[in-house]
């Protein structure tokens, strides 16, 4: 390698720029057969390489090589965590809001919630971790602080289970009959004590027709009339 500063006004001095971890030292010259100039450069993490100015002024390079090992270790974490709670609740998420055949579609994607774009695409999981950070425990669960609302960083939140039923019986809405009511306008509708649906609805899980029209003190008559909409 021949030190040459040539080529008239095409050579530009990169001594003292940096690009990404790496700063430029100086120039070492370029190969006879490539008259890309080659710069001694200072990696962040102390290794010294000589990378051609092409490859730093187009970003190809930015490291040593430490940077690439970095982030195929970041990408090896994040995949390693394809089997984890924060992994299905990210895929479970997804499917809710994007697949019509899900059973509980009707409830998310097809009332029009939606999931943050940064939390879609390639690196939706990545992201989706970074916002939410790890669950605190396998018994918490990814919840919506407004029902209504979308599943974005400032409105999801990690919830044990006990808390999202509480949170659950108090905003979801039950569709029945053309009707969609929370559980304590359903209540009322019907005049059954509000105590009594939610036991029937989140305790033991019994589809909206069966909790409202189960005998127990339940008045037929103050039920809805059959409106377009089937009830779920
Ligand atoms: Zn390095």
């Amino acid at each position: 390698v021949a030190k040459t500063i040539l080529r008239g006004n095409k050579f530009v001095d990169l001594t003292g720029y940096r690009f990404g971890r790496l700063t430029v030292l100086e120039c070492v010259g370029h190969y006879e057969n490539d008259s890309h100039h080659r710069w001694k450069c200072r990696c962040e993490c102390g290794k010294i390489s000589i990378v051609a100015v092409n490859h730093l002024r187009c970003g190809r390079t930015r490291s040593c090589g430490c940077l690439q090992k970095q982030l195929a270790g970041q990408r090896a974490r994040t995949h390693g965590m394809t089997k984890s709670l924060e992994y299905r609740s990210w895929l479970a998420m997804r499917k809710r809001c994007s697949d019509p055949k899900h059973p509980l579609y009707h409830r998310y994607g097809g009332r029009g919630i939606l999931i943050d774009f940064r939390w879609l695409g390639k690196n939706g999981f990545k992201h989706f971790l970074d916002d939410m950070g790890p669950s605190p425990s396998a018994r918490h669960t990814l919840d919506r602080i407004d029902n209504d609302g979308h599943y974005e960083p400032s409105n999801c939140r990690w919830v044990t289970r006990k808390e999202q039923c509480r949170n659950t019986s108090r905003n979801h809405r039950y569709a029945f009959r053309g009707l969609d009511l929370t559980i304590p306008e359903w209540a009322e509708r019907i005049g059954m004590k509000v105590s009594t649906l939610n036991s029937r609805l989140t305790l033991y899980s019994w589809s909206i027709k069966k909790a409202l029209t189960a005998p127990i003190r339940t008045s037929l008559a103050s039920l809805p009339v059959a409106g377009n909409r089937a009830g779920s």
